[in-house]
């Protein structure tokens, strides 16, 4: 869209090596990327790797967390804190990616929890929503998908520091990508809740990504649908394809 810049996310999930983070780091120095004034460009590796990658990768791309809590510093062994990610220079991170949600059993209200705690340090955020294969099937995509936005918005009051990522979870590491008409109907229909519940600045303004099997062979046609503001990557975002998806949104 003409109005949002483009917003193009790499999710490393739980992957890396010294080695391979190097490798990677060294790659995507050497790529050709949209220029920082075309898109907004964001990796996201395991909190190990936060330091690092923030230290060595070139200065235009940001660096994201995968998580933290919404708690704060304290007894909660395990996890990261928004202060530990704000103190470390790490300005954004996404949040309620379904793997959190399912494997994690994170509920809507607790990512909304998380996302109200990281808004409140200052830090971006990438909240994920997206529908399960059976709710598609079902004629529930945007039911379910306006519940988890329902429950983001009761925690939520400004939105200029949020990106969504609209992940069909039927389309995450499957292959099995969201058709750019799928993409659109849903998106079109994510921005439609936002005008109704928020407000039309917000819904004219607010990016929404999608995520789900997307790779450079049809990141181009994807990133043509009007209201599909650009991408979160997993699986590709760990190869120098991850490049060519930057600049196809671009
Ligand atoms: C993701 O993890 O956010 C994702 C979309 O994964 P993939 O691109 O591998 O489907």
């Amino acid at each position: 869209s003409a109005v949002r810049k483009p917003w193009i996310g790499g999710n490393w999930k739980c992957n890396g090596t010294r080695a391979s983070v190097e490798a990677l780091i060294t790659s995507l120095n050497a790529a050709t990327l949209p220029a920082p004034e075309a898109a907004d460009i964001v990796i996201s590796p395991p909190y190990l790797f936060l330091e690092t990658v923030q230290a060595r990768i070139r200065p235009e791309v940001h660096v994201a967390a995968q998580d933290c809590n919404a708690k704060g510093m304290g007894a909660y062994t395990g996890s990261i804190s928004a202060e530990m990610l704000h103190e470390f220079g790490i300005n954004t991170v996404i949040l309620g990616h379904s793997e959190r949600r399912d494997i994690f059993h994170e509920t809507s209200e607790e990512v909304a929890l998380k996302c109200k705690k990281a808004l409140s340090l200052g830090l971006d955020i990438v909240p994920c929503i997206g529908e399960h294969r059976e709710e598609r099937l079902s004629g529930r995509t945007n039911e379910i998908c306006f519940a988890q936005l329902a429950a983001l918005a009761a925690q939520i009051t400004d939105w200029s520091h949020v990106v969504v990522a609209y992940e069909p979870v039927w389309a995450i590491g499957t292959g099995l990508v969201a058709t750019p008409a799928q993409a659109q109907e849903t998106h079109a229909a994510l921005r439609g809740w936002f005008r109704e519940h928020v407000s039309a600045e917000v819904a004219n303004t607010i990016r929404i990504v999608y995520g789900g099997s997307v790779s450079g062979a049809n990141s181009a046609e994807l990133a043509r649908c009007p209201d599909v503001d650009g991408f979160l990557v997993g699986g590709a975002s760990l190869k120098p394809e991850f490049a060519a998806i930057c600049q196809n949104m671009a």
